[in-house]
């Protein structure tokens, strides 16, 4: 769904009318003029208020019919069809306008994610930690992916990932408990350990914290 809007977002529609770019709105749930459904989740419509088409529908409404309403020029995405749609009053569809802006945003971050996910299969002979960190710290990726991310994490073998990690909060108790085992090797493969009171890396020998000076009993 979010991948036929997006090419929705590339068409150009201009009204005959004022020649002006229609907007891409979400279509009303039923056709006004049959009952019958649009075929189409959005709508290209002249939003316009100067278009001749709606300006000029008042008058015409009134004259032909005896009642309030215009007409808002309209076509359906991906077709040759389009309509004069009738309309009761200034304020319709212009509402229904599709955010663009945040649709775009949303298909970059899927997108985002997408490689990233594709990345794991070679980010261990490249060295990257980026794209196991992205998949790993999204709850919103299939934890099938991320459990993935977190096996790849001693094969990488980099201790940068541990921040980013311990500022996460984990919604799945496997899978956190995963990453700190993964943690763990990292730290016994680099002599290192986490102090226990202001969580700094230090040496796994060390008997005083050289970040918080505190005395370390083991
Ligand atoms: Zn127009
Ligand atoms: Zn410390």
């Amino acid at each position: 769904m979010l991948s036929t809007v997006l090419q929705y977002i590339e068409e150009e529609h201009a009204c005959p009318h004022c020649k002006q770019a229609l907007t891409l709105c979400h279509a009303p749930p039923v056709h006004v003029g049959d009952g019958l459904g649009w075929g189409s989740e959005y709508l290209f419509i002249c939003l316009n208020d100067e278009c001749s088409l709606f300006a000029n529908g008042w008058d015409h409404i009134a004259n032909q019919y005896g009642h309030v309403g215009s007409y808002r020029h309209m076509q359906i995405p991906n077709s040759k069809e389009h309509y004069n749609m009738m309309v009761v009053g200034r304020e319709a569809f212009t509402g229904s306008a599709v955010d663009v802006e945040s649709l775009k945003r949303r298909n970059d971050d899927y997108q985002r994610r997408q490689e990233a996910i594709a990345a794991l299969d070679h980010c261990v002979e490249r060295g990257q930690l980026e794209p196991v960190l992205t998949v790993l710290l999204d709850e919103s990726i299939k934890i099938d992916d991320r459990k993935k991310a977190a096996q790849l994490l001693v094969p990488l073998n980099d201790i940068a990932c541990i921040e980013p990690i311990r500022n996460h909060t984990f919604r799945d108790g496997h899978l956190e408990q995963e990453v700190n085992l993964a943690i763990n090797a990292l730290l016994a493969a680099h002599f290192l350990k986490e102090c226990p009171y202001c969580t700094e890396l230090i040496k796994a020998r060390a008997n005083v914290c050289k970040h918080c000076q505190r005395q370390l009993n083991d």
